[in-house]
Formats: structure tokens, sequence, C-alpha cells
């Protein structure tokens, strides 16, 4: 007599024909299920004969395809080395009516530049600044709410530019590295509770205020020396208009872009917080 308990293996040839009928199940109540594991299977052997990986935002931020700057790299670095250097910078962004209209103008012209962006305007208009940092500018904070940070209290100090940070960090997964405090206003505790190294700038052509493109690079042209950094917004049609011929006629003065990080790594500083800077 066998020992095996009756219907033993019948067990086994139940549960496959019942994993059989589970399937069929399935199949019957959701036939798009085999439509849809057919298609990512499809998608993922595609993806895999076309040698496609998806980047993170980390890997694209090292591997801007259509910027010059973007490759910033010991060789461009080697480029820079000697050369008269400004860093464009452009504040109170991003904005919708000004900025794209920017961006366009800095690839046609294949220069690069920083953005110190505004949190409230960043929140407002995620896809410009991603743009921006993709086409490789520098993004850094101009704060959260363009309080004058020397007429808040520490701990609002701190709380402004922390939400700034995370603001940006969200849609450009990364954090800035640099802070521009609102009219250039910073004081001891500004220094003490921004974590990151203040930058101000060396050439002011009162873009916000003078709002006449001719004027602005005249201005900016009589101020600008090596190692630079020049004040803009790019929240001005009148700014953004005086770029184009900017860069045209620095270029003619032998000056050379690059980002505010890239131009003090470039002058061999390193930049630290509780500290701020005018130029390099
Ligand atoms: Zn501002």
């Amino acid at each position: 007599m066998s020992a095996l308990p009756q219907g033993s293996q019948c067990m086994s040839t139940r549960a496959k024909s019942s994993s059989k009928n589970f399937l069929t199940r399935i199949n019957i109540r959701f036939p798009w299920l085999k439509l849809v594991a057919t298609v990512v299977v499809g998608v993922l052997i595609i993806l895999n004969l076309l040698d496609v990986t998806v980047p993170k935002l980390d890997d694209l931020s090292d591997n801007f395809p259509t910027t010059p700057m973007s490759k910033h790299s010991k060789a461009t670095e080697r480029i820079l080395e000697g050369k008269k250097l400004v860093a464009l910078t452009f504040d109170d962004g991003p904005f919708p009516d000004t900025t794209p209209r920017l961006l366009d103008i800095l690839t046609e012209k294949d220069a690069i530049a920083t953005f110190f962006s505004l949190g409230l305007m960043a929140r407002s208009h995620p896809d410009i600044l991603k743009r921006a940092f993709y086409e490789g500018h520098e993004i850094a904070s101009h704060t959260m709410y363009h309080q004058n940070l020397n007429s808040i209290t520490p701990g609002a100090v701190e709380s402004d530019v922390n939400e700034a940070t995370a603001v940006i960090k969200s849609i450009i997964g990364r954090t800035p590295a640099l802070t521009r405090p609102p009219y250039g206003a910073y004081n001891q505790n500004v220094l003490d509770y921004t974590k990151t190294p203040l930058i101000l700038w060396s050439v002011d052509p009162q873009d916000w205020l003078i709002r006449d493109p001719t004027s602005i690079i005249n201005i900016a042209m009589s101020q600008v020396h090596d190692g630079a950094i020049i004040l803009m917004h790019d929240i001005y049609p009148t700014s953004v208009e005086a770029v184009p011929t900017l860069i045209d006629t620095l270029r003619e003065n032998g000056y050379e872009f690059t980002t505010v990080s890239e131009l003090a790594k470039i002058r061999g500083l390193k930049l630290a917080p509780k500290n701020a800077y005018r130029n390099f």
C-alpha cells in the first residue's frame, strides 16, 4: 500500500490547474493586463537594444548637451585660465515674460550665466528654472520672499533662506551653493544664518532703474573689469534686450563668460559660508 496520502499527487495537479485557472480568470477579467505587460516588455527590450538609460537629475547636470560651459571641466578651465573673465548674473526670476527669451539669447550667443532665483518665483515657474539648469547655467538662491534680511530676526533669516533652498532643490535636484541677499543687504546675522557664501557684485548698471538697453550696456562697460560679477535682473524686458549687445561688446573687449562658482574656482578661491564676495 502506498504511504502517500490519497490525493497527494492530485494536490500538485490541482495547484497547477488552479494557478492556470487563476491566470485564465485574470485574463478574462483584465484582458488589458496582458497588453500592458506586452507593451512594457517591448519598451524595455527596445531601450535595451538602443542602449538607452534614463538619466537621473544628478547625471544630467554633469552632462548638459547643449551649452558650452556645461561641459565645464579641467579642459574648460584650462581654456579660460589667463583670460579676462566676467560672471553675468540675473536676479529675481524666473519670469515667463522675459527669462525664456534670455535663455534663448544665451544659447544663441554661446554664453553662460548665474541665476539668483527667488524661491517664490521658482515655485511659480519651475519649468523655466529647470530649463536654465539643464542648459548649464548656475542656479543660486536669492532667498524666498525678497525681504531685507537686515531688518528681520535671525530665525526669520534662517527660515526664509531654508525655504528658498528647499524649493530650488525640489525643482533642480541640487542644493544652491550660493546666496545673494536682496538689495545686497547683510549683517553678521545674515552671514551666520545663511548656510552658503553670500555673493554680491562689482558691476551694477542699475538695469532695474534705468530701463534703457543702451544706457545699461554703457554703464556696464564703464565699470567692467577682469573677475567682475555683473548684476542684472531677468524680469525686465529692457535688461534682456541689452544682453545680446552686452555679450558682443564684452567679447570684443576680450572677456569670456563663466558662472560665479566657476569663476571662483578658476581663480583658485574656495568660497566659504559666513563670507561675502563681490568679485574674483
Ligand atoms: Zn532682487
